[in-house]
């Protein structure tokens, strides 16, 4: 079966690693809205969880970069005077170096991407949903930051006004995921910040067309558990967006051209009002502890 998984950061992580022990033709479509420009080299969170993770170097635990990764530039970087709250290890600034450097080149992120993920010796291609610059910005009353300064430098600390994606007018779906999705037996949207993650690459235009077009069916497990996210500050974006921070909220982004859900057992209360936006919805324990749930809830929503 053909897959094409659209994935954002840690929760997309683990659902990638269960789908990936499938048998099954994946391809990843992956975010680019936090990339970011840091230490001189392009970096791009999101790409980089997906390989680490499918190459088995990720660190879990802590959700980004390589596991028993160092920190020596770090330290020289604040040494010779470079403010490092970004916290980026040895190894992991050095594929995003090596990215830069191809790209400096002439290569699109496409190609550096394709090169890294076959170094890693990652299976499935890994897509960027876009080649152009696309960047995620947060309005607060501390003014208008990079998506990495709200989070990481300010600690998600700021009242979020508006979100916007800088760029995403004039960027458009690379080739590569366009033919994914559409000649995708099934599209898998992985569970991921709606705003923050999915949102940017659902900015980019002519993407949420190919997702209705796609004659693939179009499913999504939920990143909500009752009123909240599982981890991180998707609950404080879709508030700003005048949206419910639940799964009916995020069915109701995806309404378009989603057509079923898995949602938290918590929130089988809320399948009438999902379906009623035209989604079909199932139940699920949609918590990753650890492998066995990652391969349950890849094969759930194959099935789904
Ligand atoms: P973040 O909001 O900055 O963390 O951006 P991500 O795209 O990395 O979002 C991760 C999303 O995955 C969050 O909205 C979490 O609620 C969700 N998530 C994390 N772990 C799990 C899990 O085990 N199961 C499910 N269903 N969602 C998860």
């Amino acid at each position: 079966m053909k897959v094409a998984a659209l994935a954002g950061g840690t929760g997309s992580a683990k659902l990638l690693r269960g789908l990936s022990r499938l048998d099954i033709d994946l391809s990843v479509v992956a975010n680019v809205g936090d990339n970011v420009w840091m230490y001189g080299a392009y970096v791009c969170p999101d790409i980089d969880v997906t390989c680490y993770t499918l190459s088995g170097i990720a660190d879990s635990s802590r959700g980004w970069g390589i596991d028993g990764d160092t920190f020596a530039a770090l330290g020289m970087f604040a040494r010779a005077g470079l403010e490092t709250w970004f916290r980026l290890g040895d190894r992991d600034l050095s594929v995003c170096m090596a990215r830069t450097e191809m790209m400096r080149r002439g290569s699109t992120l496409t190609e550096a991407t394709e090169k890294v993920r076959r170094g890693l010796g990652v299976r499935s291609p890994v897509l960027p949903a876009s080649d152009q610059e696309l960047e995620t910005r947060v309005d607060t009353p501390m003014g208008d930051l990079h998506l990495q300064e709200f989070w990481v430098r300010e600690r998600g600390l700021p009242r979020v006004t508006a979100v916007r994606y800088k760029g995403a007018r004039s960027a458009r779906p690379t080739a590569r995921v366009r033919e994914a999705i559409l000649e995708a037996e099934r599209v898998v949207l992985c569970p991921a910040n709606p705003v923050t993650s999915i949102g940017p690459m659902l900015a980019v235009p002519g993407l949420r067309r190919l997702l209705a077009d796609s004659d693939a069916r179009v499913v999504a497990l939920s990143p909500m558990s009752g009123r909240r996210p599982i981890s991180g500050p998707a609950g404080k974006f879709m508030k700003a967006l005048g949206r419910e921070a639940d799964s009916v909220g995020v069915a109701g982004l995806y309404s378009s051209f989603l057509d079923a859900i898995i949602v938290s057992r918590e929130d089988e209360g809320m399948r009438r009002k999902i379906q009623a936006l035209g989604v079909e919805c199932e139940a699920s324990d949609t918590l990753m502890r650890g492998p066995d749930d990652e391969l349950r809830l890849a094969k759930e929503l194959l099935r789904l």
